[in-house]
């Protein structure tokens, strides 16, 4: 698959230490053939590719430390590129209530997605929410919507087989207006390929209801059928938005990378399960990590440079450069720092899945509250314990341990970890951290 290929390709050109046109040729090579094993459409990986390659023999390779790694991220940023780059959210700007047309072959998933998007305005963005089905061909499909409605606790308005879908669309839209709805969401019936019939019976549905989000439903695991399909209704419906679901099956990951070109229109959810659970914003730098089976490394290191007060880590670097001692102050300043990384699950949720396996038992609650009880003692020290932390004898312990609500062992655990950081410092001291910690500030 694509994950497996593409990290082949990225363990051989890590390990490169230069870059040369002949190398960048075999990469490009590689990332061409995994791209089109996972069903990506060609015109996608024609354009992919030229675009790497013009970046990949640009200066910022040929002048980086690591040029490997320098191209890995060159792939990473035009993968999520293809797939969007931002992360972007159902539009809701319009006098309620706000309706959402589905759109998509039969099986693609649109009454399953129409119970999660429920959910989620109803759940997540607190809107009071309708739902109603105009597929009067398959009297299930009805009943469907009428279960995943109920599951999603939204309103669900009948209809029924002899009706018309946009008869059916507008005595909805009626009742959601009467009833001050917030959301209607107009769930439709799919064929199994793209016949003329269907087009015009969605047309005519989009023409009635006039919606402020025409979503487009398909299937992750179509591959480079999902070009075609993409397509057609693209050309046939102003299509402002694509779910992409079955993401959690083994799908090659060919319809991610070729139906946000192939449209022009973002994909702002995905499908990750059958249940109204599995449903979840779209970030095009995380399916791009996960396609490159690095999980979310090359955003992560992005963040901790973000995370990093750049003053702050000027300043310790300056004060080790002096020689002056490292104090409770700059290991208290070191744990606010990781704090603002987003906390441990955040770190551990951007890992890339090879390294977490069998690290199930990581219990990044109980570390993050481990965190906070450290940083609790350290403030219930004065400023002159936390400069000269010898001054801390027993009464003093006492006194902080009483402070911060802890055991005095636990004070002492802290101190003996400050002891051994400090150790540490000393030993780095000759200017080796102090450099480090300015690049990890983002400066020079
Ligand atoms: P529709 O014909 O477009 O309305 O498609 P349905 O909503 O009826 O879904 C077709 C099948 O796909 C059902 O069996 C769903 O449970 C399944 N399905 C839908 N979305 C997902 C998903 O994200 N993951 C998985 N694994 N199955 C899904
Ligand atoms: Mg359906």
């Amino acid at each position: 698959n694509l994950s497996d290929r593409l990290t082949r390709v990225v363990k051989t050109i890590t390990g490169e230490a230069r870059i040369t046109e002949a190398n960048t040729q075999e990469m490009l090579r590689e990332v061409r053939l995994a791209l089109l094993e996972a069903d990506v459409a060609l015109p996608v990986v024609k354009d992919f590719i030229s675009q790497v390659k013009e970046r990949a023999l640009g200066e910022e390779v040929l002048n980086s430390l690591t040029p490997g790694q320098a191209l890995v991220g060159i792939v990473n940023e035009q993968l999520t590129k293809l797939m969007g780059e931002k992360t972007e959210d159902i539009n809701l700007a319009a006098q309620p209530p706000v309706v959402i047309l589905m759109a998509g072959l039969q099986g693609a998933g649109k009454t399953t997605t129409t119970g999660k998007l429920a959910k989620y305005l109803k759940d997540t963005l607190k809107k009071k929410v309708m739902t109603v089905s105009a597929d009067v061909y398959r009297p299930a499909a009805i009943e469907q919507l009428k279960t995943v409605s109920g599951q999603a606790g939204a309103e669900f308005f009948p209809s029924n087989i002899d009706q018309k879908p946009v008869d059916i669309a507008l005595a909805a839209l009626n009742h959601a207006k009467r009833q001050f709805f917030d959301v209607l969401i107009v769930d439709t019936a799919g064929r199994l390929g793209i016949d003329e019939a269907m087009m015009n019976e969605i047309k005519a549905l989009h023409a009635a209801v006039n919606p402020t989000e025409t979503l487009f439903v398909i299937d992750a695991m179509l591959g480079q059928d999902a070009a075609n399909t993409a397509k057609a209704f693209n050309d046939a419906l102003p299509l402002t938005g694509v779910v992409l679901t079955k993401m959690d099956g083994d799908s090659r990951g060919g319809a991610a990378l070729s139906v946000r070109q192939i449209t022009g229109k973002p994909i702002k959810f995905m499908g990750v399960g059958e249940k109204l659970s599995g449903f979840e914003r779209f970030h095009p730098e995380r399916v791009a990590g996960r396609i490159l089976g690095m999980g979310d490394i090359v955003s992560l290191v992005e963040e901790a440079k973000k995370g990093i007060d750049q003053a702050e880590a000027e300043k310790l670097a300056k004060k080790l450069k002096s020689g002056k001692a490292f104090d409770l102050n700059d290991f208290l300043a070191q744990i606010t720092q990781m704090r603002k990384l987003g906390g441990l699950q955040g770190l551990i949720d951007k890992l890339p899945s090879q390294l977490m396996k069998g690290a199930g038992q990581v219990d990044a609650n109980a570390a993050e509250k481990q965190i906070k009880r450290t940083e609790a003692i350290i403030l219930s020290m004065t400023p002159m314990e936390r400069s000269k932390p010898d001054l801390l004898k027993a009464s003093r312990k006492r006194r902080i341990a009483a402070g911060a609500g802890v055991q005095v062992q636990e004070v002492n655990r802290l101190l003996a970890q400050f002891d051994q950081m400090r150790g540490m410092m000393k030993s780095m001291q000759k200017g080796g951290l102090a450099k480090m910690m300015r690049k990890m500030g983002g400066g020079k």
